[in-house]
């Protein structure tokens, strides 16, 4: 089973509240959006290895840490993924950008890639999936089974929601890649919708 960790800092949690309330405006649900999205990375990055270098401050020589490595690589899930990667660009803006176009066959059920344009090395880098809800995760596996396929092996998922039964099947496909949210919600409902969720994050964020 990967691991989750649920980021219970008193302000993800009071923004993804006002992200909640079906009344909140477009403009206000994209800016919140941003803001999580930032915060929410500042703790999927905590533990990023560094490396110690010698600098020159205006006072003394010193030595100081910096991120060691080739530079991590955000993957956002077109579309609703698009809507965290602002936010977490304000915060890494030197992160390469992974973007991966999926769509859901509605006689298959199976996710079909329509774009997928991936920065090189990704077998040397980490990699954050990005998507607000983790709902039955179908579409999280197969960014992951692409990104992988490109040879990607260091990999991290980054939601904003998630469902219990999208974070057992995650678990289930990819083991190794621990997921990050900002809440753990009761269930799907038998549309595939979060509840208590937040709603259709795509269409929340672009007024569709
Ligand atoms: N996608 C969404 O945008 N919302 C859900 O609740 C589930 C999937």
């Amino acid at each position: 089973m990967a691991a989750v960790t649920v980021v219970d800092h008193a302000l993800v949690q009071h923004k993804l509240g006002l992200m909640r309330e079906k009344g909140t405006p477009m403009a206000l649900f994209r800016q919140l959006l941003r803001e999580v999205s930032a915060l929410l990375c500042y703790e999927v990055t905590r533990d990023l290895p560094m490396q110690e270098i010698a600098v020159e401050t205006p006072v003394a020589r010193t030595v100081v840490r910096r991120l060691a490595g080739k530079k991590l690589v955000l993957a956002p899930i077109l579309r609703a993924g698009a809507g965290l990667l602002e936010g977490m660009l304000d915060i890494v803006p030197q992160a390469r950008v992974a973007h991966i176009g999926l769509y859901r066959d509605p006689e298959t059920l199976e996710a079909l890639e329509y774009y997928f344009k991936a920065p090189p090395n990704l077998d040397q880098r980490l990699v954050i999936v990005v998507d607000p809800m983790l709902a039955t995760a179908h579409t999280a596996v197969a960014a992951v089974d692409r990104l992988k396929a490109r040879g990607a092996s260091n990999l991290r998922m980054l939601c904003l929601v998630a469902a219990p039964e999208g974070v057992a099947h995650f678990a289930e496909h990819h083991p190794d890649v621990p997921v990050w949210t900002a809440a753990l919600d009761e269930r799907l409902n038998d549309h595939g919708y979060i509840v208590p969720g937040l709603g259709d994050a795509g269409d929340r964020l672009f007024g569709t």
